[in-house]
């Protein structure tokens, strides 16, 4: 009887939750699937809604929409590509606060870093404005008599984008702007569990004059991703997420002969040097290992504290037990919940295993409550020290708010850790001396240092540069290398010879 009673108030749930679209060919439309994912507050666990696996049916329509909008928006004036998005950066703008909004509900970080994801995305918007200049080609007149050369860059086709949960908007930013302002079309699937903020941007697109299926939406997981690695009408994939997703779409779509781009996993040292500014260098390590409850990328997750340096322990503790955990969309609240429950369980065991290994847990944020938010996916800031490279929470990339703390004798010994660790998305160095940060930056194998700048994200008129284990592919997001990833380079060799110089035999012999 009492399961009858819960499956039908499941039932009910479901019926009532809205439900988010399908965008396909210029329209918001409503799955025919019978396979749905339920989308969970991080904060409450309440169901907020349902995002559905679509169908073959419909991916195939969504990629067939890309397909045919595709050579009238190539043939657009790029000056006209390029209002397109000036309008966009616009209604990015005005809109900013409710794509805010709609990410803390579904994400669960505070509303101010909410604001900072959409402002993050929004620069990249912005930077592909500039695509008269950074598409230019080039041209080397006079390459011998009469004969000029000059090359040009060209769209793919369509293009498509796999993004994770943890950056609703600027992760979706740094895809579709910059392959459809190149000429290209675009197929969008978001994190399952955050579609949001990814929807309500597809429509401040279309509003801005985006042509219908220039930019399609499919939601769903692995039968979504397999689809667009295999679907031969797919020229590009671009990935943001785990190694596990990243290494497959990366294997499974360069087999098919796609370009693939997929940044992924990190461990971001931060070393600190017994010469840095105290104050500033504890504040930015607590503030960039805890913000966003350590769910970034570049979340400095992993300090160590060199010679002198090693003191400051105890003042790292107090300052991260001033951090207010609480729902992201409460005042005061310096950060949110992990985004599901088994996330939570996952961090719990990672930091579990510093026990067990023998690392001493400092400040323990397991058992914290949030008062009002008991069903909430909080964890609390947590300190591990003692921390060797052979510990399994050091060789995992955690994703919660939990900072592992090694410490050296020297800096020669912190670079060796770093170089040593498969990763490369980020690091820093804390110091007031040049010279060692001169050296530090030259040999850490790391494709983004950070010089007292605790995550180091490069601005898009720059391109996100991580190495080693956190990217696979050769060319990486926004900047010059995100138009070179959507673009082919054509070239022309061309003669133009005066009337009356015509050949006089056929020319058998390579020009030389
Ligand atoms: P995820 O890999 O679980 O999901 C990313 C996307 O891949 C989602 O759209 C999901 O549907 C799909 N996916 C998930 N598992 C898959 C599988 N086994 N096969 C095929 N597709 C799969 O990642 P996440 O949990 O959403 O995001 C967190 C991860 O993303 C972390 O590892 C983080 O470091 C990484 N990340 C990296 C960057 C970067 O720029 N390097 C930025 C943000 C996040």
């Amino acid at each position: 009887m009492a399961a009858a009673v819960a499956a039908a108030a499941a039932v009910r749930t479901r019926i009532l939750q809205p439900t988010v679209k399908l965008f396909i060919d210029g329209k918001f439309v409503e799955s025919k699937t019978d396979k749905w994912i339920d989308i969970h507050n991080p904060a409450t666990n309440e169901v907020i809604g349902r995002v559905p696996q679509s169908t073959k049916a419909e991916m195939a329509a969504a990629v067939a929409a890309c397909k045919r909008a595709f050579p009238a928006w190539a043939d657009t004036s790029i000056l006209s590509r390029q209002q397109v998005l000036l309008r966009y950066q616009q209604l990015i703008k005005e809109n900013l606060k409710e794509i805010a909004r709609l990410i803390t509900m579904e994400q669960g970080k505070t509303l101010a870093d909410a604001e900072g994801d959409v402002f993050r995305g929004l620069q990249v918007v912005e930077h592909a404005c500039s695509v008269t200049s950074l598409m230019l080609g080039e041209t080397m007149p006079s390459i011998t008599k009469d004969m000029d050369l000059y090359s040009y860059r060209l769209p793919l086709g369509v293009c498509a984008g796999i993004a994770p949960f943890n950056f609703p908007a600027m992760i979706p930013l740094w895809m579709f702007p910059m392959a459809m302002v190149c000429g290209n079309t675009f197929l969008m699937k978001p994190s399952e569990r955050v579609p949001g903020a990814t929807m309500l941007l597809a429509k401040l697109l279309q509003d801005s004059g985006a042509p219908d299926g220039t930019l399609n939406i499919i939601h769903g997981q692995h039968e979504a991703v397999n689809f667009i690695c295999d679907h031969p009408d797919i020229k590009a994939i671009s990935f943001v997420g785990s190694n596990q997703a990243g290494e497959y779409i990366f294997e499974r779509g360069s087999r098919n002969g796609k370009r693939v781009q997929a940044n992924m996993g990190a461990k971001n040292h931060g070393v600190v040097m017994p010469d840095a500014n105290k104050e500033n260098t504890l504040n930015q390590l607590v503030g960039a290992a805890f913000g966003a409850a350590g769910q970034r990328c570049m979340a400095l997750s992993t300090a160590i504290l060199v010679g002198e340096a090693k003191k400051w322990l105890p003042e790292l503790v107090e300052r991260a037990k001033t951090l207010q955990v609480n729902a992201g969309d409460q005042p005061g609240a310096d950060l949110g919940p992990l985004i599901t429950p088994q996330a939570k369980e996952r961090v719990c065991n990672l930091i579990d295993s510093g026990k067990q290994e023998g690392a001493s847990i400092l400040l323990d944020g397991r058992k914290i409550k949030v008062k009002g938010y008991e069903n909430g996916n909080f964890v609390g800031p947590t300190i591990i020290s003692n921390v060797k490279p052979s510990m399994t929470c050091y060789k995992e990339e955690i994703f919660g708010p939990v900072l592992v703390v090694l410490e050296t004798d020297t800096l020669d010994e912190a670079i060796k850790i770093v170089n040593d660790n498969p990763y490369g998305n980020g690091t820093a160095i804390f110091t007031t001396n040049g010279a060692t940060a001169r050296k530090y930056s030259h040999m850490v194998d790391v494709g983004q240092v950070g010089v007292n700048v605790p995550i180091p994200v490069p601005l898009p008129m720059f391109s996100f540069t991580g190495s080693r284990s956190s990217f696979r592919g050769d060319t990486n997001f926004y900047g010059k290398q995100g138009i070179q990833f959507y673009t082919q380079l054509k070239t022309i060799t061309s003669q133009w010879k005066e009337e009356d110089s015509t050949l006089s035999s056929p020319a058998v012999v390579m020009p030389t």
